[in-house]
């Protein structure tokens, strides 16, 4: 997407203002293509009996501690955490699953509502190193379904997710699945990878060295390069799950073989989260590098005790709105012009273009109003910049004779009509869209 330039105005005073580094302005040309995101999310979501949640953006900073995990870089490096005026430590939220759990907990649904569905976009907060496509300030679409183990939910899950991926035109993306295991053999694994990164110790970073200390499985999403050659060949977790934990993915790829879903097995892929159980996925964007990542999510069965609530599974995903954005067709989204142009040449015009352009819109037509004091020429420039398609002229042969020249500006030809200037609603509208051939 191109970058707009900065007005000359702004680049020779030194007095401007801008934006925080890595926080920016998301312009027309993308949030047209947000919104077909947001709608489309809301009907394909809605299929699967999933409603929207809004959720605060600033958290208490202990929500994130416990459930992302203290050991995490989010939560060690990456949260935007303020004392508020009490002193009380607010966060602005990371990610938004510790909220919906919270808000799960405290409104009661868990109780009215054990298996409830939800899904929730908007702005998230880390402080990372701005990149391609990575801002501090980044949006996010996402789901939570809960109080459902069976494999089922999972299955259900992955094939929203691909539907949604195919309803938004997302080209060269694919799904990869991996199990984390549980409470029953991620605690074997560990000392597995723990043993491992003993023994390669000399190879790995200052912060491993930590991590192997209180969480090992942290060293297999550390970004240091010699780590992730050490981490390439440690033990995958896939080698070491349970009798549970392997009959539950063997049933949710049996669900998505059944459907036809592509995916492939990633037995490397672990979240970085500390919450996440057995089934763990990502979107992959082939076209995005190194950080490729559209999305991805996973299982969490022991997030909502962990939250002081009942011991309620729960699955979710997120996935990036401005990844989302790139793999998506530039045509999805497109500007939409103005169907029609009201042009005032006289000063006295001014007001019934007004009134003719308030009765356009009513009718659900978009309307480019002008301003009165230019040439004829002048206004048809300004509406063919528009891209408008039908123009309604009002100088003073038309206030004189109270009606309005139409001009058909794809075909340049006049169609005088005995259109009075006060003619209602439905008829301008039905008079526009004759002339549109029904496509407006
Ligand atoms: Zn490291
Ligand atoms: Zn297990």
């Amino acid at each position: 997407m191109l970058k707009p330039a900065v007005h000359p105005a702004l680049m020779s005073n030194p007095d401007t203002i801008t934006a925080v580094k890595g926080f920016r302005d998301v312009l027309p040309d993308e949030t047209r293509r947000w919104r077909l995101l947001d709608e489309a999310a809301a009907r394909v979501f809605g299929r699967y009996g999933f409603e929207e949640i809004g959720l605060p953006i600033v958290e208490r900073t202990e929500l994130f501690a416990r459930s992302i995990g203290d050991t995490t870089d989010i939560v060690e490096k990456e949260m935007y955490s303020f004392a508020d005026r009490d002193g009380t430590s607010l966060t602005l939220r990371p990610e938004a699953t510790a909220g919906v759990v919270r808000a799960y907990l405290e409104s009661g649904l868990a109780q009215r509502d054990p298996t409830a569905r939800l899904y929730y976009r908007g702005p998230m907060f880390r402080r990372e190193r701005p990149q391609r496509g990575r801002y501090r300030q980044f949006h996010q679409i996402g789901v939570e379904a809960f109080g459902r183990e069976d494999p089922l939910v999972d299955a259900e899950l992955l094939v929203m997710l691909t539907r949604y991926l195919d309803d938004v035109g997302a080209r060269d993306t694919r799904l990869e699945l991996n199990s984390v295991g549980d409470a029953v053999c991620r605690p074997v694994y560990r000392e597995r990878l723990r043993a491992f990164g003993t023994a390669r110790l000399a190879e790995l970073c200052p912060d491993c060295h930590r991590r192997l200390e209180r969480n090992p499985l942290r060293i297999l999403d550390c970004k240091v390069e010699s780590c992730r050659r050490v981490v390439a060949s440690a033990p995958v977790v896939l080698d070491s799950l349970c009798d549970g934990c392997r009959a539950h993915l063997d049933a949710v790829r049996a669900l998505l073989e059944q459907e036809s879903v592509p995916y492939t097995m990633n037995p490397r892929l672990v979240r970085g989260l500390d919450y996440y159980t057995r089934t763990a996925f990502e979107v992959v964007g082939a076209t995005l590098g190194a950080q490729n990542a559209v999305g991805g999510g996973g299982r969490y069965d022991g997030l909502v005790a962990a939250l002081g609530g009942p011991d309620v599974s729960g699955i979710g995903f997120a996935l990036g709105v401005e990844r989302l954005a790139m793999v998506v067709p530039a045509e999805v989204g497109a500007e939409i012009p103005p169907a029609v142009a009201v042009l005032p040449l006289a000063p006295e015009a001014v007001g019934p273009a007004f009134g003719l352009a308030t009765r356009l819109r009513d009718a659900g037509l978009s309307v480019a109003l002008e301003p009165a004091g230019r040439s004829v020429k002048a206004l048809l420039r300004a509406a063919d910049r528009r891209r408008a398609r039908v123009a309604f002229i009002l100088g003073e042969d038309e206030l004189r004779a109270g009606r309005a020249t139409i001009r058909d500006l794809v075909r340049h030809e006049d169609r005088r009509q005995a259109l009075a200037l006060d003619a209602p609603s439905a008829v301008l509208a039905e008079t526009v869209r004759s002339m549109l051939g029904g496509d407006a």
